[in-house]
């Protein structure tokens, strides 16, 4: 299976040498683009790519308001910061992530609260999360939704589509707003991916999209804030920009804010990406197609798009169930310079999170013994 594999991961790709888990591809205008940022000197903190490029996301995604900042961690501290999560409140969110997820908590000074992941999805699970808040969790007086054993409150929930398979956001909303936690999603990994035609990000009441290097589309490092009330927007906005009050010359900044804007010249970059976005997922798409022929014939487990989804692909991946097999695949294909990787290390089994509350994990347990990623760099023709 293995030897027939790597012939065919090259017979798809055509190179000879090292195949990448994730490139960004650029043959479009991004020379031009970035050319014209230079050419302006409107290289940083303002020009017109900031703005074209948060228009072309929000037509996109459907979002009322998107946000440009930094990197996608930035755009997840903001979120979080807008949603009213505060200093010693505990978040729910998934062991299986990427550790920016829990990044973001931990530097505002809040834990996660590890909850399984669905094997729908390989997302947050509804039915985890609800009895995972039925055991410990309940609603005060005044309507907050309070950790029992230690009294701490719970604010919010962030669930990750993972490799850009949407959860179950329709079963989610409904745990949250019978628990009054809100919703943030971690968009980061799905750009491009949709929950019953509607883009995912635009169902919490904010999300983070990310563009770095890896991303379906990149702006070098960038993210961006998807708001669901365009009022909100407008203060993210005002947050991430230094808080500073509109003025001719004078420096006035009415709250704390963040210096999270996305520099013009990585903007340039996502707004020539932008316009290559519907080709990359159609071609994600085909190459997805093509990997799920391929292991239907081997009997080896393709993780396929959730029914009620269409997702990016963005990361194609496989289940190997027997984990000495499992790390078999990945040392050949690794020695012989085809780029596959494990999932990331849950991160409950990570120093800094590993005395946090959590739920029984077993799914997350057993997709970290047995997930793989696979190249899953669209082939665009130049
Ligand atoms: C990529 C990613 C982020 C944010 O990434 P940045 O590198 O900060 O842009 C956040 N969460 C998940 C799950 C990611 O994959």
């Amino acid at each position: 299976m293995i030897e027939s594999f790597i012939e065919f991961v090259r017979d798809t790709y055509k190179i000879s040498d090292l195949i990448p888990l994730h490139a960004p591809t650029f043959n479009g205008n991004e020379k031009a683009y970035l050319n014209q940022t230079i050419d302006s000197t409107f290289v940083s903190s303002v020009g017109k790519f900031v703005d074209e490029f948060e228009n072309k996301i929000e037509g996109f995604t459907g979002a009322s308001k998107a946000v440009a900042t930094v990197n996608g961690t930035a755009a997840l501290n903001v979120a979080l910061h807008m949603a009213g999560v505060e200093r010693g409140d505990l978040v729910i969110t998934q062991a299986l992530t990427f550790v920016a997820t829990c990044n973001a908590l931990y530097h505002m000074g809040v834990e996660p609260v590890f909850v399984d992941v669905s094997k729908i999805s390989l997302g947050l699970c509804p039915a985890s999360l609800e009895v995972w808040l039925n055991d410990n969790a309940d609603i005060n007086d005044s309507g907050k939704c309070i950790h029992k054993s230690t009294g701490k409150r719970l604010s919010a929930v962030v669930p990750m589509h993972t490799f850009g398979h949407p959860v179950e956001l329709d079963e989610l909303l409904l745990v949250c707003e019978k628990w009054n936690l809100v919703l943030i999603e971690d968009a980061a990994e799905s750009l491009g991916s949709f929950y019953k035609g509607r883009h995912t990000g635009t169902f919490g009441k904010f999300s983070a999209i990310s563009f770095n290097g890896n991303k379906v589309i990149t702006t070098g490092g960038g993210g961006m804030v998807l708001c669901r009330d365009e009022q909100d927007g407008k203060r993210v906005k005002h947050l991430t920009t230094t808080a500073k009050v509109p003025h001719p010359y004078e420096f006035y900044h009415d709250e704390p804010g963040f210096n999270y804007r996305l520099p013009n010249l990585n903007a340039a970059l996502g707004c020539a990406q932008m316009e290559v976005l519907g080709e990359f997922l159609a071609k994600k798409r085909l190459l997805a197609d093509s990997y799920r022929s391929f292991f239907n014939k081997l009997d080896a487990t393709f993780v396929v798009e959730p029914e009620y989804a269409k997702s990016n692909y963005w990361l194609n991946s496989i289940i190997i169930e027997d984990k000495s097999e499992r790390d078999r695949f990945l040392e050949v294909t690794n020695s012989n310079n085809i780029m596959t990787r494990p999932v990331w290390k849950l991160m409950n089994t990570l120093p800094a999170f590993s005395n946090c509350i959590q739920g029984n994990l077993d799914m997350s347990i057993s997709l970290e013994k047995s997930l793989i990623n696979l190249p899953s760099t669209p082939i665009i023709k130049v």
